[in-house]
């Protein structure tokens, strides 16, 4: 789509906008049903895109992409109508007489931005909030994953008219193009760096912007956790989707006294879970690109590999890795890793923690794996993530009722279930005031004796 192309959709969006045509809450709920009805068709074809844009498991592409879509999807069909109907408050004693309400309302034109490593949900679950509270959308998927943004352009466009939502295919050029119009919202997921980037662009015009960044997730494990789960808990939410996860644990914190069995209880698990691993295994997806691949293999130059390290760069394959101890300053404890290599580092003390998480501000997620209550309050207590789970990895994700969202370096806002629908509404106050009583005393001349008595 060329620059001319990309104005034409956003002006006509935006004439409609201006003319009030409003998409109506029941047409709201018609439209998610056909959505929901042209993912089930696509099924097959999504599955197919993810595997072809990075070998991604047939059952990680339906519990990770498809089933939480359609989870988020069912939820909206059955809530949006009492969600989006204006909610009474109290009204105020110095308002009397009137009623006070809270109207949700559509922001208007909003732009989402999607990244490649999960590239079928984290386009469709904003969406689904977009549209839901009633906004037009232009979204705009990851070049990366070629594949599966061309299948979400053609279940959009067989579901809604170019003018409500449409998918622009592009990269980072295309992406700022996009940023010269005047959104009446944005909504990016993505690295921390670009983040910054859209910020800025937003914050020129004063768009409101949800962003869902990055960050190094510690994992936590004290002497007291229960090694053997949490070393199975712990592979599955490293290793799924090749690592490439924004919550996925980055690094292992492991009390001194038990690290040599949490690392005898990893291997053994990993064992089990990829048996024979090879690059064509059904079960184990690969390296988005090949940037990502030399970027993940040059972090093992110079590290010491517990376990794995096994790599093949014409299936840009990374089998699961454990690296123990890398020094302080190496770029594997100071990037996000975003990849299969899992680096284990031992701690003393409890109190020593809060200086090492903090060298990396923010973490979207964190997890501690323990059965004391002091440690976990302490640790908890120690630092400021986006969420934060005990003696399991990743699970926050699938509530709807937890807001999913990062927080400094992490992101701004946050999303999923009714959070979704908040997140794209603006809440309207709204106060309807009676005439049958109108108190003199607020208007001038404020001290007439007749209005006092
Ligand atoms: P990215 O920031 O490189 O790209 C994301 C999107 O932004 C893409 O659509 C891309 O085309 C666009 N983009 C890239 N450069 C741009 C620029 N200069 N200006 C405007 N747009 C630009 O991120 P990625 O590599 O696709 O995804 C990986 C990152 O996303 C990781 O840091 C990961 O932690 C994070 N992430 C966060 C969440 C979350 O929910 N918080 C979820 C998934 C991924």
């Amino acid at each position: 789509m060329n620059q001319q192309d990309l104005e034409a959709v956003f002006k006509c969006q935006s004439d409609l906008i201006a003319r009030n045509e409003s998409i109506s809450v029941k047409e709201r709920v018609k439209l998610l049903r056909s959505l929901k009805k042209e993912i089930q068709k696509k099924e097959s074809s999504i599955i197919t895109a993810l595997k072809k844009d990075f070998h991604k498991p047939y059952f990680e592409t339906m519990i990770t992409e498809v089933l939480v879509v359609y989870k988020e999807l069912n939820l909206f069909i059955k809530n949006l109508e009492h969600w989006a109907k204006p909610k009474k408050v109290k009204s105020s004693w110095l308002n009397f007489p009137s009623r006070a309400q809270l109207v949700p309302k559509a922001y208007g034109q909003v732009l989402i931005i999607s990244p490649w490593n999960y590239p079928f949900q984290l386009a469709m679950n904003p969406l689904i909030g977009a549209i839901a509270a009633g906004n037009r959308v232009v979204l705009k998927p990851s070049e990366h994953s070629a594949a599966t943004s061309n299948i979400l352009a053609t279940i959009i466009a067989k579901v809604f008219e170019p003018l409500h939502v449409k998918v622009v295919i592009g990269d980072q050029e295309v992406a700022q193009e996009l940023l010269q119009f005047k959104w009446d919202f944005i909504f990016f997921t993505g690295s921390t760096s670009v983040g910054k980037i859209i910020q800025q662009r937003a914050a020129k015009s004063l768009i409101p912007t949800v962003l869902e960044l990055g960050g190094k997730n510690p994992c936590i494990v004290d002497e007291t956790a229960n090694i053997e789960l949490s070393a199975k808990r712990i592979v599955w939410g490293k290793f799924i989707n090749a690592g490439q996860t924004c919550i996925a644990p980055d690094y292992i914190l492991v009390q001194q006294k038990v690290k040599g069995k949490l690392i005898e209880a990893i291997t053994k698990h990993l064992k089990q879970f990829y048996q024979n691993l090879n690059p064509e295994s059904e079960d184990y997806a690969h390296i988005i690109n090949e940037k990502h691949f030399n970027r993940l293999t040059n972090y093992l130059v110079d590290l010491k590999v517990l376990y794995g390290g096994k790599h093949d760069k014409t299936y840009r394959f990374i089998a699961p890795t454990l690296v123990d101890e890398p020094p302080n300053n190496h770029p594997i404890l100071n990037e996000e890793i975003f990849g299969p290599i899992l680096p284990i580092l031992g701690f003393e003390e409890i109190a020593s923690l809060k200086k090492v998480i903090q060298k990396n501000k923010n973490p979207l997620a964190s997890y501690i794996f323990s059965r004391n209550k002091d440690n976990i309050r302490l640790i908890g207590e120690s630092f400021l993530s986006g969420g934060l789970v005990i003696n399991d990895v990743l699970i926050h994700f699938v509530n709807d009722r937890l807001p999913f969202g990062g927080v400094g370096d992490s992101g701004l806002g946050h999303y999923h279930g009714k959070h979704s629908f908040e997140c794209f509404s603006h809440l309207q106050s709204k106060v309807i005031r009676k005439n049958y009583w109108d108190p003199p005393f607020r208007y001038p001349p404020y001290f007439e004796k007749e209005k006092w008595l």
